[in-house]
């Protein structure tokens, strides 16, 4: 059956502005103390001492209920302040997935137990989560993950290898896909989710160096390890449908089209007021695209604030966000000849490292084929 997209338009309110001048200080007076240099990736840029600095601000949990750490604000005014933190290129990384995923999956499916054991330190900044779901044989086609968790007394013994698991190293739980029942019928029945603790014995984390040869990600290797029981996620056997209900939230956000926007910011510094036609073209043409992806995944939140899971547009936003992305250096680089000399900017250093990671983005978080595939269902193609 074909669904239609739906992209409504969002304007923000009054107070959103009002925060955005708030979180705009606070990364000038960052920036003033050389605290860090701008990368908009969020997957290579990462500070536990931010990290903790912006909870102290309440800006982690931000939706959240205040009982456990949240600030109990909009979906538009948690936008406007990840937006103004990737846009400056803060290091966010090392509360991203908890903040983003890992936070808002427990409060839909968790217990009360393990909201108010976790949340409350993921809102300071001094939790973080990584997610264990792709192994050795098993990325798009997640259904065949073979990590299994057989019951044991007051649990289940977990045994099994997952694979890219970005920060892994830096993260103190990771929320785990595992196979608790038969694959037999149905591929999607009998996977399920635990929260893994990274210190727990048997469980060995080995560095992967990424193309820029920096440590992002690792394999992780569990041998018979114990999880409590009341570290299951959810249901047991439903983990496929919790995992699904994750994905509005990974997919649609900025961190999707951001990610080299330091790129677009040093090559307008560096063509200066008055750039030849072809480089004021180039801009031109970036620029809309970006106030457009901007539009659409802005649209996306305020559907998230009203309730609804949007899947099928955050596949959308997703898809030409990281096509979007992966342009912005390629442009730069055909450009860059043209562009005046300027010893003391960072232009070639932020492009050289920006054309290293660009590669991954459109395979983290589902690869472009697969969300097409996934746009192609949602319109009746497939
Ligand atoms: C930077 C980065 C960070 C990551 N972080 C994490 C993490 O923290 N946790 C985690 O669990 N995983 C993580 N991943 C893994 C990521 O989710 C997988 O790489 C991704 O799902 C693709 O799986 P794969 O690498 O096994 O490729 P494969 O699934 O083997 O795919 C190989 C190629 O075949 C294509 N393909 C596969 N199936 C189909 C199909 N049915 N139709 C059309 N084309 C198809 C794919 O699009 C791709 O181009 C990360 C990956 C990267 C690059």
């Amino acid at each position: 059956m074909s669904t239609a997209f739906r992209f409504d338009p969002v304007e923000l309110p009054p107070a959103c502005e009002a925060l955005r001048a708030e979180v705009r200080e606070f990364i000038a007076a960052e920036l003033a103390a050389g605290l860090w240099a701008a990368n908009s990736d969020f997957g290579s840029h990462r500070s536990g001492e931010f990290s903790r600095r912006l909870g102290a601000r309440g800006w982690i949990g931000m939706t959240w209920p205040k009982r456990y750490g949240g600030g109990e604000r909009s979906m538009l005014e948690r936008y406007v302040v990840t937006e103004e933190l990737l846009a400056a290129g803060a290091p966010v990384g090392a509360h991203w997935i908890a903040d983003r995923q890992s936070a808002p999956l427990l409060l839909r499916f968790g217990t009360e137990e393990q909201r108010m054991t976790f949340l409350p330190g993921i809102a300071r900044g001094e939790i973080f989560f990584c997610i264990g779901m792709s192994e050795p044989d098993s990325g798009s086609d997640l259904a065949s993950i073979r990590t299994r968790a057989v019951p044991v007394a007051g649990g289940y013994e977990v045994t099994g290898t997952k694979i890219w698991t970005s920060y892994a190293h830096e993260s103190h739980f990771a929320i785990t896909l595992v196979r608790t029942g038969p694959a037999d019928a149905d591929r999607h029945r009998g996977l399920s989710q635990l929260i893994l603790d990274l210190k727990s014995p048997g469980i060995t984390i080995r560095p992967i160096i990424n193309l820029a040869g920096d440590h992002d990600f690792n394999e992780v290797v569990l041998d018979c390890v114990f999880v409590p029981a009341d570290r299951l996620v959810g249901q047991e056997g439903e983990g496929w449908r919790q995992v699904s209900s994750e994905l509005a939230f990974e997919r649609s956000g900025p961190e999707r089209f951001l990610s080299s926007f330091q790129v677009l910011v040093e090559l307008i510094r560096r063509a200066g007021p008055d750039p030849e036609p072809h480089i004021a073209e180039a801009v031109g043409r970036m620029t809309a695209h970006l106030c457009t992806l901007r539009r659409m995944s802005l649209s996306i939140a305020g559907r998230l604030q009203a309730g609804e899971t949007p899947n099928l547009e955050a596949a959308l936003v997703k898809d030409l966000g990281n096509a979007f992305e992966r342009q912005i250096p390629e442009i730069a680089r055909l450009i860059a000849p043209a562009l005046p000399r300027a010893a003391n900017d960072r232009f070639d250093e932020v492009l050289a490292d920006t054309i290293l990671h660009a590669p991954s983005w459109t395979l983290r978080g589902g690869t472009r084929e697969i969300l097409r595939g996934i746009i192609a269902r949602g319109l009746g193609l497939r």
